[in-house]
C-alpha cells in the first residue's frame, strides 16, 4: 500500500515556492528544474504539479489527463534541451526499495552525455 501524500516533502515545497528551484520547465501539468546533485552533464527531474507519491500511485490514481499532459511534458522538456538526436535516459526510482527519496513522484531525465548501457 502506498503511503499517504505528505504535502511538506521538499519537492511539494518547490511546487510552492517555498523552496527555490530554477525552473527549467512549467505548464498546467509538471515542473522541471535541475537536480541539485546531478549525476550527469544534464540531470533534470520532472514532476507532476498533482500530489503523487510514486509512479505507482500516479499511475493508478491520476486523471487519463494529467498522465497524458505528464507524459508529453517530460518529452517537451527534452526536446527543448536537444537531447532527441544525441539520446537521453528516463528513470523513475519507486517506493524506498527502488531508491526512491522524495516522496513526490519524479522522473530524472540525464542526457547531454554518453550514457551507456544501464548498468542497475
Ligand atoms: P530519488 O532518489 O528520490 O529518485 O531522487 C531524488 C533526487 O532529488 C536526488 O537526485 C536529489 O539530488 C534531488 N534533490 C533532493 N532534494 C533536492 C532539492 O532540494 N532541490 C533539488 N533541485 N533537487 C533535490
Amino acid at each position: 500500500a502506498t503511503q499517504p501524500y505528505d504535502d511538506q516533502n521538499v519537492f511539494a515545497k518547490i511546487l510552492r515556492r517555498e523552496i527555490p528551484s530554477t525552473k527549467l520547465y512549467e505548464d498546467e501539468w509538471a515542473y522541471a528544474f535541475p537536480d541539485i546533485n546531478p549525476q550527469a552533464t544534464l540531470h533534470v527531474l520532472v514532476i507532476p504539479k498533482g500530489p503523487y507519491v510514486s509512479w505507482d500511485d500516479f499511475s493508478a490514481k491520476a486523471s487519463d489527463q494529467e498522465i497524458a499532459g505528464f507524459i508529453r511534458a517530460v518529452g517537451n522538456v527534452a526536446r527543448m534541451h536537444d537531447l532527441v538526436e544525441p539520446g537521453y535516459r528516463l528513470l523513475a526510482n519507486v517506493g524506498p526499495h527502488g531508491g526512491q527519496e522524495v516522496p513526490h513522484l519524479h522522473v530524472h531525465l540525464f542526457g547531454q552525455q554518453f550514457l551507456g548501457p544501464m548498468i542497475a
